[in-house]
């Protein structure tokens, strides 16, 4: 058995029902049952309590912690992890609280944390419910549960605050990654790590930012060219654009940079002479764009492996075997970045130049509207080989010049 599909995992926990997230092996190697506050229930808090076993914490973002007035726990620094422990409480005695630890008042607790007319008044504290706090920026911060917690409410619409409780075996030890994917099974439960939260955010949110621009004449035409910054991943894009014509449906180029190629003029590939023919193209028609995506080297395995597999292929592997026998897929690349700069200039309905389909795909998951246009690859001695591996394993749609 293996992780549950993200989306189905956040179906779920939309109707408000647990999950299991575990995180890192080489961070805690833990799983944690999880759901959302605002629909907690005595029955899933017992369930908590007796199948999780752990600590029932509520995961909450410091807005919330504000708002109630709560305060850290004293530390002493030396939790590796540094988990954010806030005052534990308990809904006051007018709510019908009394000690506050069974499941029908823990839950009680809980609810009450999410209600927004809820003030400081309306809790004890120390109580038997412990507020851990997220950080701001969620899982891009910190890759913890309580982070994950906070990621899945706002990802599903609830408010920011999720039961959470590590969980243990019957014999007292934690439940590593088979016991928790058995447990799963058993309770027909969606188990999800932190690692696919954190991708879906990723690759779903725009962290790329405009940072600059100038004019920028060349050998094939004056362009503007701006240039982007990625905030997460910290890589920057430089864009070439036009519009002298704006009358013109825009041409797109989406060109992978590749240092050998486009720099070097090197004749194992075709991606200068791909940069060059589509620069002109974009001239000619007066209304385009090209975008220069960065760490996309050797399709996106960086400048030194793509050396390597140069070598391996020297030795007698395809482009798409060198990279594989490196340990990486045979395309490492994604388009996203690309993607939020078309929709910077605004650019929904194009022509793409390109002979690779998942270039299009990627475009058209994406909402916008697409048409493959190709300029025909230059044959050389060299690139032959790669151009023909490139058609006949991963049906690149290359019109060859002789
Ligand atoms: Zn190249």
């Amino acid at each position: 058995m293996k992780f549950t599909d993200l989306h189905i995992a956040l179906e779920t926990f939309k109707k408000g029902n647990p999950l299991i997230v575990v995180d890192a092996l080489s961070r805690e190697n833990e799983g944690d049952i999880i759901f959302p506050a605002d629909c907690s229930t005595p029955e899933k808090v017992n369930f908590c309590a007796t199948k999780g076993r752990g600590l029932i914490c509520i995961a909450i973002d410091i807005a919330t912690a504000e708002r109630l007035d709560l305060k850290p726990l004293r530390t002493n620094q030396q939790d590796q992890f540094h988990t954010a422990f806030y005052d534990p409480i308990d809904a006051a005695a007018k709510h019908g609280i009394t000690t506050g630890i069974s499941a029908h008042e823990r839950s009680a607790t809980a609810k009450i944390v999410t209600d927004t007319n809820a003030t400081p008044n309306d809790f004890i504290k120390p109580g038997h419910l412990f507020p851990v706090v997220a950080k701001e920026r969620g899982l891009l911060e910190r890759e913890g549960h309580t982070e994950a917690s906070i990621d899945l409410c706002k990802m599903t619409g609830h408010y920011p605050a999720a039961i959470i409780c590590e969980m243990m075996q019957e014999d007292g030890t934690m439940m590593r990654r088979e016991e928790l994917l058995d447990f799963a099974q058993k309770h027909a439960m969606p188990i999800i790590s932190i690692q696919q939260i954190l991708d879906h955010r990723i690759l779903t949110e725009n962290h790329v930012e405009h940072i600059s621009q100038a004019q920028l004449p060349t050998k094939f035409g004056d362009f503007t060219i701006h240039a982007f910054k990625n905030n997460f991943s910290n890589i920057e894009h430089v864009a070439l654009f036009k519009n002298s014509n704006s009358s013109k449906k825009p041409i797109v180029r989406i060109h992978s940079e590749c240092i050998t190629g486009d720099v070097m003029s090197s004749l194992r590939c075709d991606c200068r002479d791909q940069l060059e023919k589509s620069m002109k193209r974009i001239q000619e028609n007066g209304n385009g764009l090209l975008i220069y995506v960065k760490g996309h080297e050797g399709r996106g395995i960086g400048i030194s492996n793509k050396i390597a597999a140069y070598a391996l292929q020297e030795d007698g592997l395809n482009t798409f075997e060198a990279n594989e026998k490196l340990g990486f897929p045979r395309d490492n690349r994604n388009y996203q970045d690309a993607i939020w700069i078309l929709k910077y200039f605004d650019i929904v309905d194009f022509d793409l130049i390109t002979n690779n389909s998942d270039k299009l795909n990627t475009v058209l998951k994406n909402g916008l509207s697409a048409n493959i246009t190709q300029v025909n690859s230059q044959v050389t001695g060299y690139n032959e080989r790669y151009l023909k591996d490139k058609i006949n394993i991963t049906k690149h749609q290359i019109i060859l010049e002789q």
